[in-house]
């Protein structure tokens, strides 16, 4: 199936009004991207810094980039002037550092908490403790240039099904009780990304409203040791 056909598929199965897709097109080359584009598709997620970079310069302007992998501080610069959502934020220093980013280009950074939900210590990503102590404190009180407008989590790898949906529900509730707890009246708290190719199904179950599918759309990824060069 191509690219095209893959998207058709999702397009067919997602509701567009309560499950956005995010096309992760990491490690694939931009003529992929541009395929997919092509075929409609206008939201892409990438890990890398340097490899967003260098697709967002040659691709549509008009495509809505997303950072799903883990970000380093020095690293948010090359970023803040186009990026539509970073969902990989996981401390209160790298949120300063977009904050500070996003006021030197002008604008207000949207931002997932990324939250540890996984049963395995490679993953990055807040505990329910630290999200609401970020969101307690005083300095995430003084930021102007960001916004928080979810959470993002990911699942165990390899897990049963059980497991994985426990984990996809653990992070509803805690979206939910900082949803009561902090963001009562702001309708722009509502995004749970949690879904990729092997599990989004279990995702949308437990309440999901942002899926992020990368090898069931464009196969095998491509680009093997993407240097990190900035
Ligand atoms: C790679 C990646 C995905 C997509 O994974 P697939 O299994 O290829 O769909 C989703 N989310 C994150 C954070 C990723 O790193």
């Amino acid at each position: 199936m191509s690219i095209a056909d893959n998207l058709l598929k999702y397009k067919s199965e997602l509701d567009p009004i309560s499950v956005k897709l995010i096309a992760v097109s990491k490690y694939q080359e931009a003529d992929a991207v541009l395929e997919a584009y092509n075929a409609g598709q206008r939201v892409f997620g990438e890990n890398i810094v340097q490899e967003l970079v260098d697709k967002q310069a040659k691709l549509p302007q008009d495509i809505e980039w997303h950072l799903i992998g883990h970000l380093q501080t020095n690293k948010v610069k090359y970023i803040a002037p186009f990026i539509s959502l970073i969902q990989s934020v996981d401390s209160l220093k790298l949120l300063a550092e977009i904050n500070k980013q996003a006021a030197k280009n002008k604008r207000i950074i949207d931002c997932l908490l990324q939250i540890y939900i996984a049963d395995e210590d490679t993953k990055f990503g807040l505990g329910f403790d630290e999200a609401v102590e970020l969101l307690r404190s005083d300095e995430f009180a003084a930021m102007q240039n960001v916004r928080i407008v979810g959470v993002m989590g990911i699942a165990s790898n390899n897990a049963l099904e059980k497991q994985t949906k426990d984990e996809f529900n653990e992070l509803k509730v805690l979206f939910d009780g900082i949803k009561v707890s902090f963001f009562r009246k702001a309708d722009y708290f509502k995004e749970v990304s949690m879904g990729m190719s092997g599990d989004y199904k279990l995702a949308i179950e437990e309440g999901s409203t942002m899926v992020r599918i990368g090898s069931s759309i464009f196969g095998k990824r491509k680009i093997k040791h993407y240097k990190e060069e900035l």
